[in-house]
């Protein structure tokens, strides 16, 4: 994440750079720095005795934020504080110095005030410590609370997956979710626009619609609403051709039903067969594309599954 000549003057070049974040142990303390869109998180965990719960050090930071320029945010919790920084707008060798400009101070004090590195999770200052992921994020922990979070994690996978759903309860919580979707599609393509924005809210309340009336979306429920999504879309750019084949026809005496009716005849008479499919697909990429990340999402939270290892 950072290219070798920012990564040896940032905190002394004591971070390793593993790609996704960096990680290493800096004057002592455990530090983790991950990236979110345009900000830097920089983790540090410690603890002190003068200080339960690490009120002295909210307060602290609190100060800091208010006067040290490149610190946007902070949380702090009893074992540890997490600063986030704005990456610099353009010039990529500032970020050592805004880094450092945060961190820096904030070890001087955590040195002034006797704060000892900590398990991230118990807080113990005795036991070594290793950087583990844990669904996507880094913490530092002993070897002990890392099992346990393991264990804690299996047995949720187990009871989320023992879990099941009302399966017609939920096909109707589902249908009338992508109903929403599939109303907001016709509206828009009357706009002239194919609407992949609608189909990822066709996915969204579909998946939404099965939970709430299913009562839990379990991994039948994502398949389920994945394919009512689609077949939604499907009738959605079906009804929005067959609206814009009623408007030609209409005076010639043709109703909506008929015009659904007969709506591959009349494609075929004016050549727009073409032109209706490309739309359809488009119309799937598009809501593929806006939808694939929240469906996989919802895939590996209904099967409870977890990401866990030693990060190096
Ligand atoms: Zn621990």
């Amino acid at each position: 994440m950072f290219k070798e000549k920012i990564r040896v003057l940032l905190l002394g070049g004591s971070l390793t750079d593993h790609g996704s974040y960096a990680d290493g142990n800096y004057q002592g303390y455990p530090v983790v720095i991950t990236t979110e869109s345009t900000v830097y998180h920089v983790r540090i965990n410690a603890v002190s005795t003068q200080d339960p719960d690490n009120a002295q050090l909210a307060q602290y930071l609190e100060y800091q934020k208010q006067n040290v320029k490149h610190l946007a945010d902070y949380s702090c919790t009893s074992t540890s504080a997490l600063l986030t920084i704005k990456m610099p707008a353009v010039n990529g060798n500032k970020v050592p110095d805004m880094i450092n400009s945060v961190v820096d101070p904030l070890i001087q004090y955590l040195h002034g005030g006797n704060y000892q590195p900590c398990c991230e999770s118990c807080g113990s200052t005795q036991e070594y410590l290793s950087n583990y992921e844990v669904n996507g994020s880094y913490h530092y922990l002993c070897t002990s609370c890392a099992q346990q979070i393991e264990q804690n994690l299996q047995q949720n996978q187990q009871t989320t997956r023992a879990k099941k759903s009302n399966l017609v309860a939920g096909l109707v919580g589902a249908f009338v979710g992508s109903l929403i979707g599939c109303v907001l599609w016709v509206l828009i393509y009357r706009l002239g626009y194919i609407a992949g924005i609608a189909g990822a809210v066709t996915a969204i309340c579909a998946l939404r619609g099965y939970e709430l009336l299913g009562g839990h979306l379990d991994r039948k429920g994502v398949i389920i609403s994945t394919v009512m999504m689609l077949v939604m879309i499907f009738f959605a750019n079906r009804l929005s051709w067959t609206w814009d084949a009623y408007d030609a026809l209409k005076d010639e005496g043709y109703t909506f039903s008929e015009c659904y009716q007969y709506l591959d005849n009349i494609l075929d008479l004016s050549e727009l067969t073409g032109s209706y499919y490309s739309d359809l697909f488009i119309g799937y990429g598009l809501t593929l594309l806006c939808s694939v990340r929240r469906i996989i999402d919802a895939f590996r939270t209904s099967s409870g599954s977890y990401r866990m290892k030693k990060a190096q």
